[in-house]
């Protein structure tokens, strides 16, 4: 790295110690940022990076609850309210076991960037809690996301910081969060969260949106390849949220998703992924993903050990949680012939697998860029509700194909300004990073 970069860099691990996800997110910007060496020496004198790196506040907050056998249960709540220069700190909340303050403000620094590609006005946080949702009942649920909430809501509000979900937080936590927010406050104040469910407040396609986008801009990533879905087979992993609408749109857009997974392992079904019932196991029974093999029959099988990248596919979706694809399975990815790669989730990729599709020549699609339609069309919730309208399907899911055309081209054409044609790593971190610069700047040392 150049030296002043270098020297920040070595500055954000000593007052960050311990937190090796959020390390490798600013590394990565960091070398992207390379390319702009020498072209805007106003970022370093404004101390663009070094306050860029330090969230404008980190909150982390005792959640007691009370489970079903009586017994009080102290989990941890965390919201980093990292940068507010483009608007509201936007961004999820994420329930699960392994969430800790530098998983948090990784993804939260990862947000910033991936709000300013969408173009609209919101700033970037993330939060969360080491509550583990898995086998928990619904009063549970409930009972927790209250108790959450009733610290988070004097820091969160429509104009201040609007959180939604991610792993974990799916419409009914939301539910009950708002729930609670609004008794709290004696507000009905909509945009508050987004992820609603769509008889109070929420939009059509949210659901949706995050899968639907990265398949948009697979599509995208292909279609500058001059190649495309059509009849080519697709390697998804996850199950949750982003997966699932990741294989929906796949199928829409002629491409043949064959491959799912969680924790236990993952399925290869070579008909495509029956997704109606990949749906029923995941989102109603909550269940585990070899029911999905044993129940689907003819020819799709459930494998425990190895990595759902040993199967050979045409373009990957990696839907599931960071670090989940590494050097290995991008080496494996790539003898097998993959052409495109579009990370779902957040930083699912390591740079070690990054480098390696680097080399190869193959397509990669980082999720800042590729999963922002998600929080796009959250920041759209946020439209509808500040007007008190609702939007159609069709004219909601035309503006999320719009933003991810641009967020593409975007990235593309960044890349070819700064000499690196074709890296959407570096367009994506440029163009992203540009937007909140010149808008910290214009707002001062604040
Ligand atoms: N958690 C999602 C993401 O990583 C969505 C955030 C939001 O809608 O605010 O982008």
């Amino acid at each position: 790295m150049e030296a002043s970069l270098q020297a920040t860099y070595d500055t954000v691990l000593q007052r960050n110690q311990g937190e090796p996800e959020f390390h490798q997110a600013v590394r990565e910007v960091f070398e992207s940022l390379e390319t702009l060496r020498g072209r805007h020496p106003e970022y370093e004198a404004h101390g663009i990076l070094m306050r860029l790196c330090e969230p404008e506040r980190q909150l982390i907050f005792r959640v007691p609850w009370v489970d079903d056998e009586g017994t009080v249960r102290i989990n941890r709540g965390f919201r980093v309210e990292y940068n507010s220069a483009l608007g509201p700190y936007k961004g999820g909340l994420r329930f699960h076991p392994s969430v800790n303050l530098g998983i948090v403000k990784f993804l939260g620094f990862e947000q910033i960037f991936k709000n300013s590609l969408t173009g609209l006005p919101i700033g970037g946080g993330k939060g969360g809690s080491d509550f583990d949702p898995h086998g928990r009942s619904d009063g549970e649920i409930m009972r927790f996301c209250q108790s959450f909430m009733t610290e988070l809501h004097r820091h969160i509000g429509e104009y201040t910081d609007v959180p939604a979900g991610d792993i974990g937080v799916g419409s009914r936590e939301i539910g009950y969060l708002f729930g609670q927010y609004k008794r709290l406050t004696n507000r009905y104040e909509a945009g508050v969260l987004t992820g609603k469910g769509l008889d109070w407040g929420g939009s059509l396609v949210r659901t949706e949106a995050t899968g639907y986008g990265a398949a948009i801009f697979a599509n995208e990533m292909l279609r500058a390849r001059e190649a495309s879905f059509d009849g080519r087979r697709v390697g998804v992993s996850g199950s949750g949220n982003v997966a699932i609408y990741a294989i929906e749109k796949t199928q829409q857009l002629g491409g043949i998703p064959i491959t799912a997974s969680d924790s236990s392992g993952y399925v290869v079904d070579e008909q495509g992924i029956d997704l109606d019932l990949l749906r029923q196991i995941k989102e109603v029974e909550r269940g585990r993903i070899h029911e999905y093999a044993e129940r689907r029959g003819g020819g799709a099988r459930f494998v425990k050990d190895g990595s759902v990248w040993d199967v050979p596919v045409d373009i990957a979706l990696p839907s599931a949680t960071q670090n989940e694809l590494d050097e290995k399975d991008a080496k494996t990815l790539a003898s097998n012939g993959v052409k495109v790669v579009a990370e779902g989730a957040n930083m699912p990729c390591t740079p070690e697998a990054v480098e390696v599709f680097r080399m190869a020549g193959v397509g990669f699609g980082p999720g800042k860029a590729a999963n922002a339609g998600g929080v796009a069309t959250s920041a759209l919730e946020m439209q509808q509700n500040a007007s008190r309208d609702t939007w159609t399907f069709d004219y909601t899911e035309a503006r999320l194909t719009e933003i991810m055309r641009n967020i593409h081209s975007t990235c593309l054409t960044t890349a070819d300004e700064v000499g690196r044609p074709g890296d959407y790593v570096v367009g994506a971190n440029v163009a992203g990073f540009r937007k909140v610069a010149n808008a910290m700047i214009a707002l001062g040392v604040v």
